[in-house]
């Protein structure tokens, strides 16, 4: 071989294994990266072990099918947004968990309803609170967010903006459960017994477990949304709103995360916790894992609080300071989780 054909060789050899690499990395980045994540929760808080396995299986059947209903939207190329809206309407038709039917009683004994969704692409958001005949109210948010000049409507006046879509509506007794209305009775009871401070109502509450659903997403197209919707607490008082409303408190997307809380609404609010997780992450150099974290340990006491929350680079957080979080969660690829407790 002549000194011409032998460096030919070795330049060929060299320009494909430097083509077979780039391709080679280049094709394991591809199927490395996570291209939708869907998260949610069912809510936070002392959820006893002793359920009945009939009982237990039946969260998990709810969770499930609430995983699959994101995984459909997203794998078909849906947006974040349609997929955070249809996971939390699957929960708030769900009698388990306290959002839309199943939601817990006010102090009156009637049924106020919170929600809110955000567009972490656009930053737009629409918010509700003290909805009493709205069956879902998280369709409604969709719509404020939409349609209106505005982001976040209450009592009355939300109920009039309802009047004016095509939102379905019910009586308010349409989300009566029996189990909710127990746990009201033993609320009432209890705080008349430890004198009516909101600590008190608190502990009965979370005796028992407190709700809310939520779903945060990633999309194909790298867009994050999250939703959250909620009965509130046991034995609110008269036009409490809770953290699940205020934009930023329980609810908050960006293009940097998308967040969703469950657990005492009034501490979680005193954080902005929402917010200042997505802010972490933009900000302070956090990992989304070490940002949730941080705010469960340093900032909330333990017991407060619960979070869901997914990146854009479809990192899924799903961590609480309670005993348990209903949550489930699913990704592009394949990596899926429905659990209840921390140890499991
Ligand atoms: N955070 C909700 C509220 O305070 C309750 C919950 O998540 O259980 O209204």
């Amino acid at each position: 071989m002549d000194k011409f054909t032998s460096s030919f060789f070795v330049i060929s050899a060299v320009f494909l294994t430097a083509i077979f690499i780039f391709t080679g990395c280049s094709g394991d980045q591809q199927t490395d990266r996570v291209e939708w994540a869907v998260a949610l929760h069912g809510g936070a808080g002392t959820i006893s072990q002793d359920l009945p396995d009939s009982v237990r299986q039946q969260y998990y059947d709810g969770l499930e099918q609430a995983v699959r209903t994101g995984q459909i939207v997203l794998r078909e190329g849906g947006s974040a947004l349609d997929a955070v809206e249809q996971v939390v309407k699957n929960l708030e038709d769900n009698p388990l968990f306290n959002a839309g039917r199943g939601s817990v009683f006010t102090s009156e004994g009637t049924h106020e309803l919170d929600a809110a969704i955000m567009d972490g692409s656009t930053m737009e958001a629409g918010a509700l609170t003290g909805l009493t005949t709205v069956k879902n109210p998280v369709s409604l948010a969709r719509i404020v967010m939409e349609q209106s000049n505005h982001i976040f409507f209450s009592g009355q006046g939300a109920e009039q903006y309802a009047d004016q879509t095509d939102v379905q509506r019910v009586e308010n007794d349409h989300f009566f459960t029996q189990n909710r209305y127990e746990q009201w009775q033993r609320a009432q009871e209890q705080s008349h017994l430890y004198s009516d401070t909101y600590r008190s109502i608190y502990e009965s509450v979370n005796a028992d477990k407190f709700g809310t659903v939520g779903a945060v997403a990633l999309d194909m197209n790298g867009n994050l949304a999250a939703a959250t919707s909620t009965g509130g607490m046991t034995n609110k008082q008269f036009g409490r709103v809770g953290d699940v409303p205020i934009i930023g408190s329980g609810t908050f997307a960006n293009h940097v995360a998308a967040v969703s809380a469950t657990g005492w609404g009034e501490k979680i609010m005193q954080q902005v916790s929402a917010n200042t997780i997505a802010n972490l992450v933009e900000f302070g150099g956090y990992s989304l894992q070490e940002a949730v974290d941080y705010l469960l340990e340093e900032r909330l006491q333990p017991d407060e609080a619960g979070f869901i929350a997914v990146d854009s680079e479809g990192n899924i957080v799903m961590n609480m300071n309670t005993p348990g979080m209903f949550r489930g969660s699913i990704d592009s690829r394949g990596n899926k989780e429905v659990k209840i407790w921390i140890e499991e």
